[in-house]
């Protein structure tokens, strides 16, 4: 799996010259470059070390490698082919890719809901409310499910305490004067944190299963499957949802009348419980919830 927005050129670049510059390929005039017909004796960089080579229609300092190059970046970068491997271009990371989720505008249609609340099919589920998207070339991704988005509101701040190596994942996500430490519950080998998320934190929240991701990760040697113990995606992990989306409106229900105001305003128009629950409770409720729903300990 690859990104529709890669391409693959030829290019021509001069092994002889100072500053290497990369130009496509183009076999219409081939025949009247000079570095690609016998005329390349008269070019004075080939004039300074001129060599034998056993074509005498194209320089030996010629060189024309297969590169690859994202269509949709204003500025167009060839990668040599044996590079390409390791980007995420050709891979099925791709989709993780902002610019890829700018320009594709990627739709989801037929994501099953829970109040709201999206549960795509395709990711596993930690019963902490982390996913994991554990695609078949061996690319992991790791994020917040919606439910813990929904219920912490705006990040203020991420802290990545894990960006390396095989671990359990984790980060510490601020909101209002709240630190809340996500720990994934399986071992995984961290390939690289999604550290665009430090500058621009909102986006775990806004977009928890695309650009709000947090780790990419490959599978970790010698340790259990990743996806050991995870709700798998469909019916299973929507019904699952439903069980944590009513245990959530018990919980609220109990807590209701202890707001630090006063006031009910845990629960939203039609019993959903509210955007940015865990900002109106009070230090000891907000422990509480996130121990019931969020931490290493969960185990529903
Ligand atoms: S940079 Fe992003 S959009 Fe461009 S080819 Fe790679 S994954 Fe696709």
């Amino acid at each position: 799996m690859q990104c529709p927005f890669l391409r693959e050129t030829q290019v021509q670049s001069c092994r002889h010259a100072l500053v290497r510059k990369l130009i496509v390929r183009n076999p219409e005039s081939l025949a009247s470059a000079r570095c690609s017909s016998e005329a390349h004796v008269e070019c004075p960089l080939y004039a300074e070390s001129p060599q034998e080579f056993g074509d005498p229609d194209r320089c030996p300092y010629l060189d024309e490698p297969l590169v690859q190059f994202c269509a949709a970046a204003p500025v167009q970068k060839f990668i040599p082919f044996s590079e390409a491997v390791l980007s995420r271009c050709g891979s099925a990371a791709f989709r993780y890719c902002d610019l890829y989720i700018t320009m594709a505008h990627p739709e989801e249609a037929d994501v099953p809901h829970v109040d709201g609340i999206p549960v795509p099919p395709w990711l596993d589920y930690a019963a902490n409310h982390m996913w994991l998207d554990a695609s078949d070339d061996g690319v992991f991704h790791i994020g917040i499910d919606a439910f813990l988005a929904r219920a912490l509101g705006p990040v203020d701040r991420i802290v990545y305490l894990t960006t390396r190596g095989v671990c359990h994942p984790a980060v510490v996500l601020s909101a209002g004067a709240a630190d809340y430490h996500m720990i994934f519950p399986n071992r995984v080998l961290i390939h690289a944190p999604n550290t665009y998320l430090r500058a621009n934190p909102a986006k775990l929240t806004a977009d928890p299963y695309r650009s709000g991701w947090l780790f990419e990760c490959r599978p970790a040697p010698e340790s259990a499957d990743a996806r050991t113990g995870l709700h798998r995606g469909g019916a299973a992990a929507t019904r699952w949802m439903q069980s944590e989306f009513d245990r959530m409106g018990a919980f609220v229900h109990t807590y209701a009348e202890t707001t630090s105001n006063g006031e009910d305003v845990l629960m939203a128009d039609g019993g959903a419980f509210a955007p940015d629950l865990l900002r109106y409770l009070n230090r000891e409720q907000a422990a509480r919830l996130y121990h019931a729903f969020f931490s290493p300990a969960s185990t529903r």
